[in-house]
């Protein structure tokens, strides 16, 4: 099982980041380990090697088969079910890597630093349409984030489409979707709680 994550899906939050960056041409992807799994809501102890550790919330779509060089009129046919992620990220790290144009594993790629949602959601029974789906995050109960996946840059039929001619995706990899605007800091005792069509699946102590 491998996790896929997407970069710079939603405008908005490619601006709160840098007000400078260019909106990407093609999809762009980096992965976590399975050993990066934080599974079943459990809590999440901030790392000592940043002072800036940030959530991300993310839809998070299962892939159901194996394929690889899919084309993306077919990439619907590779998942079924869409969960919710967070991609807990070392934000000062991530400058430093940027900067120094440096890979991204040391920000983004630690242990449980992909937050999983216990249950994931038949997207039949959410009306079958993954690109009309909202999902909304709450910190200590103040919202925070509000994904609207008709925003997306990158369709997930693009992205499942770009990512399967690199990479042969597999039944059971993770693909990250990219977050909205509204990204922030986390303290210890934070909670984070997130919804996806107002179905409460993630519920995670920050320590
Ligand atoms: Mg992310």
């Amino acid at each position: 099982m491998k996790i896929i994550c997407i970069g710079k899906n939603y405008v908005e939050h490619i601006r709160e980041l840098d007000r400078n960056s260019n909106i990407p041409s093609e999809p762009i992807f980096f992965m976590k380990p399975d050993t990066a799994l934080l599974r079943n809501n459990e809590p999440f102890y901030l790392p000592d090697f940043s002072r800036d550790l940030q959530y991300e919330t993310e839809l998070v779509v299962r892939i159901c088969r194996v394929g690889r060089a899919i084309e993306e009129r077919f990439a619907h046919r590779y998942y079924e079910e869409v969960g919710l992620g967070i991609d807990f990220t070392a934000r000062d790290l991530q400058r430093e890597c940027v900067a120094k144009g440096l890979p991204w594993e040391v920000c983004k790629s630690f242990d449980y630093s992909a937050a999983l949602s216990p249950r994931f959601l038949p997207l039949a029974g959410l009306g079958g349409d993954v690109q009309r789906l909202h999902f909304d995050m709450e910190l200590n109960g103040e919202p925070r984030q509000a994904g609207d996946t008709s925003k997306m840059i990158f369709t997930v039929d693009r992205i499942v489409s770009y990512v399967s001619h690199f990479v042969t995706l597999k039944m059971g990899d993770l693909i990250y979707t990219g977050t909205p605007v509204g990204v922030g800091r986390l303290s210890p005792g934070d909670r984070i709680t997130a919804s996806l069509e107002g179905e409460r699946l993630l519920d995670i102590e920050i320590r």
